[in-house]
This record gives structure tokens, C-alpha cells and sequence, in this order.
């Protein structure tokens, strides 16, 4: 099998070979009809057929079956079909003509679009598996199991760099010392220390991992080689630790080089913690990877830094974050205001952006995004100022893709009544009221909707000042208050209870339950003590538990009246709010504070 194995290997010369057949296969079908074109053949009927036999114009003969094919004296050809019931041809032996005969019909050709059929196939096959081991990656042939997946990228085709990194200061910082002995390894063999061989980069997934990766790779200007977890897997157990193998190999024949394992909790689970089937499989691939990390450096070779993005470093096996492997961990947080500025700015730079819009204001109005979410914001609006066919991306665009991006589309289709339109301006109105009237302990107000957008009814969005760190019991308290502000405002107005508040509930019962179980802030019972049920080590008693559930009644019962009582005392305000978003649909903060003659706190919208 050796010489077929080498013969298959995917290379330009086995592909030339292939296209080379098919031409040449397909030029003789089209030589062969060509020539068959080229002398025109004459049909003709049984009985003139019979007449020129009996006239003596015919020269040769050659039966078929029913198909008569021949040549007469002047040298055209010509074609009959003859009856069914068989034709004495002994005949045209009186006549003196050449004949031959065959009562296979068709048989030649029937083989012959046989064979063509299964040239076609034998052909698209190999076509069609070279094709996919070539989308595999480097190395790949038909038998490449066993190669890793990875994808190999060369420093020149390397674009990121830091300067591509907006933010993730800590990172970077971190990061540096790999790329010097990436750049250097001598400098650091020189007086015996043994450089980290894996990096840990711990995120959320968009938080720039790959990234920073690359750019890493890019900063050292030394190939990368590009994997996911997942790609290790696969149901025959051996595959794995295999394609571990080959990566590594490729790897260490490129170094310095860089490894990138995405998502390596796929392979990097605990041993032993198998889910179902196939974990003998894992746990073999995870051993590999375990001896590769720990054999492949020797004096004087090349160093191979291997970094692996995940965001569950909890599952991870603990071999995997000894020393000589993962030891050294990179945390990639989402980006606060002052990152979230930057990376919107890198990404501002690569389109058409108005000068006007305030990146610092777009970036408060979106806590919680990734960079993927504000590269994806960016984009989205450049997508809705091409719609509208502007010449630059302005804050109109930004906000309309960024409730896009939290919420949906717009839905125009769906069929509000006047009545659930009210309810919803109301709900609505009592949301962003309430935020007005705890102007110490919430974030400003930055717009309030009644237009459908995704699952939403209506939306009431508040922007923060800045990055909190710290919250205080009664900014939770305050939270708490707002999120329960839709479903008092509908309870005093219409005396009625609405399906509509169900995301403010989950949201105010999750404040809650962390005000109660994971802060301390609770009735003396309780006791300033952590209750959290999913860690095994903090399990606690049923009658705790029904103490943490009376807990957080109380707070959430607490709260609800305190909104209803700041209604009751603000009704007017809440009936002109709720009359004015109705009829108005969308309204910043600023026209709200105009509207109800309360003192502005701060700039709240993007323009
Ligand atoms: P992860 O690997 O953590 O899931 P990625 O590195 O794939 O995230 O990030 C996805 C995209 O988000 C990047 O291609 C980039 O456009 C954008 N992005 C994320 N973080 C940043 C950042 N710090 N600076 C600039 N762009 C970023
Ligand atoms: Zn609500």
C-alpha cells in the first residue's frame, strides 16, 4: 500500500495528471463525434432501402439488430430501421452485397456509456477527496486521518499585531515576555531559565483570544498554527492523539512557531469525567498533548509556545496547568468603557464614519458587548448607512443597529390594539420613571420605545456614567425598583396583571437572589455566608434553603411596594409620560426631562 499512499498524497503533480485525463478523454469523445458529424448520414426509408438493394446501389451493409447502417456505391452513408418480425438477410447475398450481421442491439454502446459512467465516477471521487483533504489543510491526502487538521499560516499572511489589540492592556502586558523569547530564545537559555511553553487565554468567547493570538504571532513574526479542540475529536479512538502528533511535528519542523488550541476544553476535560462515549478517545488525544508539551523542548531547538483559548478553565484537567504546561494564565475580560472606546475606534478607522460621533458615548451605551458585539455593531451600521445609502456612518445608523443587535428587528408586521399599545406605554413609562426618580442610586435614563423590536414589546434603555466596580445595596435595591417599574405602572393604571413582565421579573429575582446568596445583604438569619448551590462545597440545608427563598420574597415584596408608593405620589407625571410615549413612540432622556421639568443629570444620547 506504501507506493499508493505516496502516489495519493495530495500534490501538484497528482492533481496535473488528473486534469491532464480528463481533458484528454473528454477531446477524444469530441474527436470521435466530430468525425461521425462529418459525414453526413442519410436516413432513409425500409422500402427505398429495399429499392436501391434491388437497383443495385448498395455496396456494404451492416445489420444491428433493427438498425441498418451501410454505404452505397457513391460512398454516402445511410441508416434504415427495419421491421421487427426478422428480415430474411440472406438476400443481399444474391445481390453481391457486403453484409454483416449482430443481433446484440446496442450492445457496444451500452458498455461504452457503461464505461464512461464509471470513468465519471472513479473520477469525481478522487477528485472530490483531494478537494476535501486539500480543504483540511497542510499535508492533507485521502488517507489523512490521522493528520492534524490545523491550519498553518505563514508570517507574511500574518496581519494582526498589538496595534490591532485595542485595550486588554493586562494581556498584552502579559504577553510580551513570549514574543521577546519567541524573538530571542537565547537570551534566556543563556542563564538556564526554562520559558513557559503554554499560555491560557481565559474569555469569554469574542473577547479577542484568537486575536491576540495571532497578533502574538504576528508581534514574534513566526508561523502560526491554527486549531480547535474539537478538531482532535473523532470517533476512532487513536485519531486524536494522532493528529496531536502530526501537529506537533509540523509545528517544532516550523520553529519558532506558535500552536493555537481554540476551545481546548474539548480535548482538555478532567480524565476520567467522561460524557458518554468516545472519552477514552479524549483522554488519550489529552495525553498526548500532555507529553508532546512536556517533550518537545531540548537546548538549542527552536522554541514552540503553545496558546489555548477557552472559557471554561473550571473543567480543565489540572495536569494541563502544571508547570512546563499551561502554567502561565491570561485573563481576557470583557472590555470596559475605556477598552470598549478603543476597540470601537479600530474598528471606526476601517469604515466611513462621521467625524461627529462621540465613540466615548457609543461605547457607554454599550456595557456588556464584546469586541466581537462592537466589531459586529460597527458593521451592522455600516450596513444600515449603505441601506439608506449615506455617504457616512452617523449615530442614527449606531443606535439603530445597536437595538438590533440587543433586541431583534424592528417588527412592523406585528398588530398592537389601542389598549395593549397603552399598557405598553405605560409599562414602558414606568420603567424609565422610576429611573428618574432614584437619580442617586441608578444609571441615567437614555431612551425609552414603545416599538417592537424582537421579543420586546418596548424598551427602556439606561446608559451608565461609567464603569462600576462596586455596587451598593441600594443601587441593587434601585435595579431591583426600575425593573419592577412596568409591571406597578400597569398594576395602578389598569388594575390588571400582564404576561408583559416577565424578563423584569427574571431580572429583578437574579438581583435578588445574589443580594441575598452571594453578597451578604440579608436578614440577620441568614448571616453574611455564601449560598451557592452549584458548587458541591457550599451545599446547604432545605430549611436554609426555604430561609433564602423567605429572603428573597421580602426583598422582592419590599421593593414592588416602594414602586407602587413612588407612583401613587409621581401619578401625574407617570400619565404624561405614558400619553406623550404614545403618541411620540420613541423619546430620548432629554426630551423626557423637558417633558416632565426634571433637572437633566448628565448627556444621554449619542448625539
Ligand atoms: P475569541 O477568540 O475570544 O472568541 P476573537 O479573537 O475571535 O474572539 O474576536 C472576534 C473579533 O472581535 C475579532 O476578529 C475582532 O474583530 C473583534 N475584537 C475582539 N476583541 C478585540 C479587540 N480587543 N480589539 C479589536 N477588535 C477586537
Ligand atoms: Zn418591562
Amino acid at each position: 500500500m506504501k507506493w499508493l499512499k505516496r502516489f495519493m498524497r495530495f500534490n501538484g503533480g497528482f492533481k496535473n495528471i488528473i486534469i491532464l485525463m480528463v481533458i484528454t478523454f473528454a477531446s477524444l469523445l469530441l474527436l470521435q463525434r466530430l468525425m461521425e458529424m462529418s459525414r453526413h448520414v442519410h436516413v432513409i426509408g425500409y422500402s427505398v432501402f429495399l429499392d436501391k438493394v434491388e437497383n443495385a446501389e448498395v455496396k456494404q451493409v451492416y445489420v444491428d439488430g433493427q438498425e441498418v447502417r451501410g454505404l452505397l456505391k457513391d460512398n454516402t452513408l445511410f441508416q434504415t430501421i427495419v421491421p421487427e418480425n426478422g428480415v430474411d438477410w440472406q438476400f443481399l447475398r444474391t445481390k453481391g452485397i457486403d453484409f454483416a450481421l449482430s443481433n446484440q442491439s446496442d450492445y457496444s454502446y451500452y458498455w461504452y456509456m457503461m464505461l464512461l459512467i464509471l470513468l465519471i465516477v472513479i473520477f469525481g471521487t478522487i477528485w472530490f477527496m483531494v478537494k476535501r483533504s486539500q480543504g483540511m489543510g497542510s499535508g492533507g491526502n485521502i488517507f489523512s486521518m490521522g493528520k492534524s487538521k490545523a491550519r498553518m499560516f505563514m508570517p507574511s499572511t500574518i496581519k494582526e499585531t498589538f496595534a490591532s489589540v485595542a485595550g486588554a492592556e493586562e494581556a498584552k502586558e502579559e504577553l510580551h515576555d513570549i514574543i521577546d523569547y519567541l524573538r530571542n530564545p537565547k537570551k534566556y537559555r543563556r542563564l538556564g531559565a526554562k520559558m513557559t511553553r503554554g499560555v491560557l487565554l481565559i474569555g469569554e468567547p469574542g473577547n479577542g483570544k484568537t486575536l491576540l493570538a495571532r497578533a502574538v504571532a504576528g508581534e514574534a513574526n513566526c508561523p502560526f498554527f491554527s486549531v480547535s479542540g474539537s478538531d482532535f475529536i473523532e470517533v476512532f479512538v487513536g485519531v486524536g492523539a494522532a493528529r496531536v502528533r502530526d501537529l506537533f511535528l509540523q509545528a517544532r519542523r516550523h520553529a519558532p512557531s506558535i500552536i493555537f488550541i481554540d476551545e481546548i476544553d474539548a480535548v482538555g476535560r478532567h480524565r476520567g469525567s467522561g460524557l458518554g462515549g468516545g472519552h477514552d478517545e479524549r483522554e488519550q488525544t489529552l495525553n498526548q498533548l500532555l507529553t508532546e508539551m512536556d517533550g518537545f523542548l531540548q537546548m538549542n531547538e527552536s522554541p514552540v509556545i503553545v496558546i489555548a483559548a477557552t472559557n471554561r478553565p473550571d473543567v480543565l484537567d489540572k495536569a494541563l496547568l502544571r508547570p512546563g504546561r499551561f502554567d502561565r494564565q491570561v485573563h481576557v475580560p470583557f472590555p470596559d468603557l475605556k477598552s470598549r472606546e478603543a476597540i470601537l475606534k479600530v474598528h471606526a478607522d476601517m469604515v466611513k464614519m462621521d467625524p461627529s460621533v462621540d465613540l466615548h458615548k457609543i461605547a457607554r451605551g454599550t456595557p456588556g458587548f464584546s469586541g466581537a458585539d462592537l466589531a459586529n455593531l460597527i458593521n451592522e451600521s455600516a450596513i444600515e448607512a449603505s441601506k439608506q445609502e449615506s455617504e457616512l456612518i452617523n449615530v442614527h445608523h449606531l443606535e439603530n443597529a445597536r437595538d438590533k443587535i440587543l433586541l431583534g428587528k424592528e417588527v412592523k408586521s406585528i398588530m398592537l390594539t389601542e389598549e395593549d399599545k397603552k399598557i405598553i406605554a405605560y409599562h414602558e413609562s414606568g420603567h424609565a420613571l422610576a429611573r428618574l426618580l432614584m437619580p442617586e442610586t441608578t444609571s441615567p435614563l437614555h431612551k425609552v420605545t414603545i416599538i417592537p423590536r424582537g421579543k420586546a414589546l418596548g424598551v427602556t434603555h439606561s446608559m451608565p456614567e461609567r464603569e462600576k466596580y462596586i455596587t451598593s445595596k441600594e443601587e441593587m435595591e434601585a435595579e431591583v425598583i426600575s425593573a419592577l417599574g412596568g409591571r406597578a405602572a400597569e398594576e395602578i393604571i389598569f388594575q390588571r396583571l400582564t404576561t408583559g413582565a416577565y424578563s423584569d421579573f427574571k431580572a429583578a429575582t437574579d438581583i435578588v437572589r445574589k443580594m441575598v446568596c452571594n453578597y451578604g445583604m440579608v436578614p440577620e438569619e441568614l448571616g453574611t455566608i455564601l449560598y451557592v448551590q452549584d458548587q458541591s462545597q457550599y451545599q446547604y440545608s432545605e430549611k436554609t434553603s426555604e430561609k433564602i427563598d423567605a429572603a428573597v420574597r421580602a426583598i422582592m415584596e419590599n421593593c414592588y411596594k416602594r414602586c407602587i408608593q413612588m407612583f401613587k405620589d409621581n401619578r401625574d407625571k407617570l400619565d404624561l409620560l405614558a400619553t406623550t410615549l404614545l403618541e411620540k413612540e420613541t423619546m430620548y432622556a432629554s426630551e423626557i426631562y423637558e417633558l416632565l421639568n426634571i433637572e437633566p443629570r448628565t448627556e444621554h444620547t449619542f448625539s
